[in-house]
């Protein structure tokens, strides 16, 4: 008899540990690790996944009283290495065993089980998946010869994603929204071919020619050095990592495609994760074009029929390249010699629900479970990551940087000039734009070129702001930003909890604490209001595009309005930090930023260097094409490092002051941070919640060295959808094993009817 370690899937229960259940000798084959099995679990047909088969019983399990597994749902979708990762971040990120092991499944599988009836076998419910898409495209010699109408920017996207290589069109419309007409219309005047098979190559009969890329003569020294790092991280086998530092367009890209040429080599396979938004039909047709139909992409804007075909495909050993978003990183891809994560920096590898993991700290988990490197690149790398490669060595694995700071090409950085925006206000400047941005824009429009401008609002709060000085008041505690409340009148810290009735502070509406100016007010500008007052600033005939949370609601608007300042000849494009990534037009000279600090002053240990990364970001965008670029940034706190740092392309300046900053006041990567945020109907109850488990902790933790408990206090988003939101910030040391003692003290809490308990384990969002 053999005996299965099952995770239980049951909704209403958040389990942690595993069940023993035995394998009937007629399921032996099926029942393997990764599977997904149904028992009887308290009296009732349950769902769970297989983690691990022994031929003993666990020491302590009675084999006379084991239940048998009942049928085999699902076949295996991961192996013992997956498992051990699953159970590690259970219990890493306090969720339920089930929540970590589903985001190893097959896309589309759901928990439920259905059946004919009472004598029929259990099936599991599944997405619906419609048909896949098999056909390939792929330009034809005709290409060479073709211009689409101007008007035709789909067209134009495609060939410019299908110069790369051949791309399944299916891939080409998950990014370019429209692109499957396009493509039919392409193929009627013969400027692309289409053939349908699932596979690309497989010989014979293949009329697409699946062209190799270019590649560089030759690396750059800076490559040359990144690609013998992980080369050599590779080889030692152990979840080595390397972090390749290089500004873009430094050929970090071409860094990933030679290291994973390497890794193919050897037989084993590569893992890559690049931001949502960056996966773009360029970058995929990129490692297509390399690595051909080796290549699997999974896309959360595949339709659930497509995205279980290529992770199928990835399972079969058809594709061992496997690109995508966050959730790539659990692909059954068996033997990965690496997994690579671009933008490492990038908030959106941080999940924002349970399980709230980390791709990269999971990644290296995975690394060191698998025996395979970690690289990752970034412009802007994290102060994590930065510090890790510093001391040389996290968790057990070596860290190593690889700078890259030279563009092959030479390309020029952008001039960036930072505005003191206290300075034009005291000089009268009452204008969103400060003279120099407003001198520049009209500049741009006489040569009939293209601006961009960016709006800062990510997680916009309400503060008071003397528009003299920029000062913003901040509890005298915490050094963070109070957070001006209108309807009480009073400012918060959501670091302490401590508030001032409005009255404590000097008032409001006569003086600033700091200068005694009286233009105090409460901060913040709408995309709106910059697009009327552009309308005023600029003369007619310029094409102004908003884009913000309300112009790109619908479906597709997002791609229309790019499409419109593509077109434009000459254009302003005003919108919120969602523009700063992946634009990529060559006309674009100018870029302002129209208020770089907002997100300075959120509550949030984070908040200089979101900032920072957001404006070398924008700056990257200028220029891009023959003409030179200019960026222009306007700041209440022009003194700030992450503006001077910016404005002298001298990341020094920045890191240096945040390294200290952050090491003074113990916050990551000086220490562990977690969120814990209780929420519920009643406020009373959830204050009480709150106050309990914050003494709990207090208890557990005791007079550990470097552990703090912060609060409890209110969320910075008191209150949503009518729930009252109050949390506490834990820290521990760096090695503290923060989740094991979080789980157990909320788990002694026990469960309470209406209170909602999220434990954010190294959190990103404190909001
Ligand atoms: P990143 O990923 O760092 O932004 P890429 O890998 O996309 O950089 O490279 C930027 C550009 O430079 C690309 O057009 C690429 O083809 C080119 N490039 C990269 N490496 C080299 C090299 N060694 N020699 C010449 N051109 C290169
Ligand atoms: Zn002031
Ligand atoms: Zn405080």
């Amino acid at each position: 008899m053999r005996y299965a370690s099952v995770a239980l899937d049951i909704p209403s229960r958040s389990l942690s540990g595993t069940f023993t259940y035995a394998v009937p000798t007629e399921l032996a084959a099926e029942a393997a690790v990764g599977a997904t099995v149904l028992v009887t679990f308290s009296r009732r047909a349950a769902v769970g996944y297989v983690l691990a088969v022994s031929d003993t019983p666990p020491d302590g399990v009675d084999a006379s009283r084991v239940r048998a597994v009942e049928q085999v749902l699902a076949p295996p979708a991961f192996d013992e290495a997956a498992a051990r990762v699953a159970t590690w971040m259970a219990r890493e990120y306090v969720c339920p065993l089930s929540e970590a092991v589903r985001l190893f499944l097959a896309p589309g599988q759901k928990v439920r089980v259905t059946r004919a009836d009472e004598s029929a076998p259990w099936e599991l419910v599944c997405e619906r998946a419609g048909a896949v898409d098999v056909r390939w495209t792929a330009l034809t010699p005709a290409a060479n010869d073709y211009a689409p109408p101007r008007t035709a920017s789909r067209q134009r996207a495609v060939i410019e994603a299908l110069r790369q290589g051949p791309q399944r069109v299916s891939e080409l419309s998950a990014t370019i929204p429209g692109a499957a007409s396009a493509v039919t219309a392409l193929e009627r005047r013969g400027v692309v071919a289409v053939e349908s098979r699932r596979f690309l190559r497989g010989g014979e009969g293949t009329t697409l020619s699946s062209a190799a890329a270019p590649r560089p003569e030759r690396l750059t020294s800076g490559q040359a050095a990144a690609l013998a790092a992980i080369d050599e991280a590779r080889t030692a086998g152990r979840g080595d990592v390397v972090l390749v530092d290089g500004v873009t367009g430094s050929g970090k890209t071409e860094v990933y495609l030679a290291a994973i040429e390497r890794s193919l080599a050897e037989g084993r396979g590569a893992l890559v994760l690049v931001p949502e938004i960056s996966l773009t039909a360029q970058t995929v047709g990129r490692f297509r074009s390399r690595f051909g139909d080796d290549v699997a992409v999974l896309h959360s804007r595949l339709s659930a029929g497509e995205r279980f075909d290529q992770w199928d495909l990835v399972r079969a050993g058809r594709a061992r390249v496997v690109v995508g978003a966050r959730s790539a990183l659990f692909a059954p891809l068996p033997d990965p010699g690496l997994i690579i994560i671009d933008e490492e920096h990038e908030g959106s590898y941080k999940q924002d629900k349970s399980p709230r993991y980390h791709a990269r700290d999971v990644a290296a988990r995975m690394a060191a479970e698998r025996g395979c490197a970690l690289v990752l690149g970034s412009a802007t790398p994290s102060l994590e990551s930065l510090e890790r490669c510093r001391s040389g060595s996290w968790r057990g694995a070596r860290w190593t940087r690889v700078e890259m700071p030279e563009r092959p090409a030479g390309a020029a950085l952008p001039r960036v000039t930072v505005v003191d925006m206290a300075e034009q206000f005291r000089g009268g400047g009452r204008s969103i734009f400060s003279a120099p941005l407003a001198e520049a824009l009209r500049g741009v429009v006489e040569r009939r070129e293209k601006a961009v401008l960016m709006l800062n609002r990510r997680g916009f709060a309400n503060f008071l702001m003397c528009r003299e000085c920029g000062c913003v008041p901040e509890c005298p505690h915490c050094s963070t930003a109070l957070t001006y409340h209108e309807r009480t009148h009073a400012l918060a810290c959501h670091t302490c909890g401590r508030t001032w009735p409005v009255r404590a502070f000097p008032d409001p509406s006569t003086r600033c604490p700091n200068c005694g100016s009286r233009y105090l007010a409460a901060f913040g500008v709408g995309t709106q209001r910059v697009e009327d007052e552009l309308a005023m600033l600029l003369p007619e005939g310029v094409e102004i595009i908003r884009m913000d949370a309300d112009t790109t609601r619908a479906k597709g608007a997002h791609q229309r309005l790019l499409e419109r300042f593509d077109a434009a000849e000459c254009a302003v494009l005003v919108g919120t930090q969602m523009i700063a990534k992946g634009l990529d037009f060559p006309e674009v000279t100018l870029v302002g930023v129209v208020n770089a600090d907002t997100m300075l002053k959120l509550p949030d240990f984070r908040a200089a260097e979101r900032t920072y990364d957001l404006l070398e970001q924008v700056a990257g965008r200028a220029g891009r094409g023959g003409r030179p670029g200019e960026v222009i940034v306007q700041t209440y706190w022009a003194t700030h490092p992450a503006m001077r740092a910016v404005s002298s392309h001298d990341r020094a300046i920045f890191l240096d002051a945040e390294r200290a900053e952050r090491a003074e006041a113990l916050y990551p990567p000086f220490s562990r941070l977690a969120n814990v945020v209780v929420w519920g109907r009643d406020a009373r109850s959830v204050r009480a919640a709150c106050d309990e488990l914050a003494s709990t902790v207090r208890a557990a933790a005791g007079v550990a060295p470097g552990w703090e408990v912060l609060g409890p206090a209110d969320c910075v988003k008191a209150r949503v959808k009518d729930q009252t939101r109050r949390h506490l910030m834990v820290k521990a040391p760096v090695d503290a094993d923060l989740g094991a003692l979080l789980g157990s003290c909320v788990g002694s809490l026990g469960r309470r009817p209406g209170i909602n308990i999220a434990v954010d384990i190294d959190a990103y969002d404190l909001m």
